[in-house]
């Protein structure tokens, strides 16, 4: 992005130390998003990766993943899919399991959501180890489509999330606005 939407959109970002447990600091975006002059602008902006990377279909992550790509993918005139937490897609859906720093977790896409070969960008708000991103991409190729790439709004790098997804991402770029 420009230096100077860079710049607003950050200034909209609201850091909240120790949640959702002591030592995070949860990068909070409902202040970007209730301006709209801020929100409006990441929407052209996300919009235009898609065009510029030639995608066929939008996938958000939940939560806050579906927030920014459904209108991004409604400006940029394709298809939005979601990428669910376990159990809330109705129809038949593939599942990936990945592992969090305690635990894992498992996130789900329907599985007739791509055609053939689709391009798919995926867009999420925060990168942080890359677990859920790199799920995402396995999801997304194990449903017959491609990955155009990944698109979000803040990559906390120390975390080393995009060498985690490296190997996930094959040639397609990661992208921090
Ligand atoms: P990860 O799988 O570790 O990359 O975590 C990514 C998911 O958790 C994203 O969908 C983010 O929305 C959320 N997330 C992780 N860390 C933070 C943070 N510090 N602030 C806000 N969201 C976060």
């Amino acid at each position: 992005a420009h230096p100077e939407l860079r710049s607003l959109l950050l200034s909209r970002i609201r850091d909240v130390p120790d949640y959702p447990q002591p030592g995070v600091v949860f990068k909070d975006i409902t202040p970007l998003l209730a301006d709209a002059a801020a929100f409006g602008a990441l929407t052209e902006a996300l919009a235009a990766v898609c065009v510029r990377h030639g995608a066929d279909k939008v996938v958000g992550l939940e939560a806050r993943g579906f927030i920014l790509a459904a209108p991004a993918a409604a400006r940029a005139g394709i298809g939005f899919v979601p990428v669910r937490k376990a159990g809330k897609l109705p129809g038949t859906t593939l599942t990936q399991v990945y592992e969090l720093e305690y635990g894992s977790a498992e996130i789900e896409v329907h599985q007739d959501a791509f055609a053939p070969g689709d391009r798919v960008l995926v867009i999420d708000d925060v990168l942080a180890t890359g677990g859920t991103a790199e799920a995402s991409l396995q999801l997304i190729r194990r449903a017959g489509a491609e990955v155009a790439g990944v698109v979000v709004l803040l990559e906390l790098g120390f975390l080393g999330g995009r060498s985690r997804i490296a190997p996930a991402l094959a040639q397609a770029p990661l992208e921090a606005l």
